[in-house]
């Protein structure tokens, strides 16, 4: 990882450099992991973090499977819910459990660097729709939501920052 984006990252080290456990969108890394089977793959991403541990994670292909329909973060009752675009299936609490287990598994994480725009993995990026599809509101997805929530400790980035403090 380049110096400055180190120091960047993590501010409280900035002269000592050692390996860190980093959890990243899996579809960043290179797994076709995307609703459409697609991938993100950044090589920007995968190459800042070489030398680092390195934990891949997709929070809906472990419960929707790949490819799978599109879900979007709906404002329903009062509350952000994740909604299948075809089915009306909700699957919140599906995702906030796959949140958990990447904490129980991995309590020591000294990172999480999330895929822009997602309705999982997005960092205040996410469009918020209402019942009629508009978008009321950019905001987090519903992954980030529950890490932010239950692991307020962990540091979140996502993709469009590191390439900001690159810049
Ligand atoms: S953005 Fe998140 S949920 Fe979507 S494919 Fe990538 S890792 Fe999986």
């Amino acid at each position: 990882m380049p110096r400055k984006l180190a120091e960047a990252v993590f501010p409280e080290e900035k002269s000592l450099r050692r390996s860190r456990k980093v959890a990243i969108s899996a579809c960043l890394l290179g797994e076709h992991c995307r609703y459409d089977g697609a991938t993100k793959e950044d090589n920007a991403v995968i190459e800042m973090f070489k030398g680092d541990e390195i934990i891949p994670f997709c929070p809906e292909a472990p419960v929707l499977g790949t490819p799978r329909e599109r879900i979007s973060v709906i404002f329903k009752n009062k509350q952000y819910t994740l909604i299948g675009d075809e089915s009306g299936n909700n699957y919140t609490q599906a995702i906030e459990e796959q949140v958990d287990l990447l904490m129980q598994k991995h309590p020591d994480l000294d990172l999480i660097v999330l895929k822009s725009k997602s309705p999982s993995c997005g960092l205040g990026t996410t469009p918020i729709l209402n019942e009629k599809r508009d978008i009321l509101v950019f905001d987090d997805g519903i992954a980030v939501q529950r890490l932010k929530e239950k692991y307020p400790n962990i540091r979140i980035i996502d993709e469009s920052n590191i390439k900001e403090t690159i810049c």
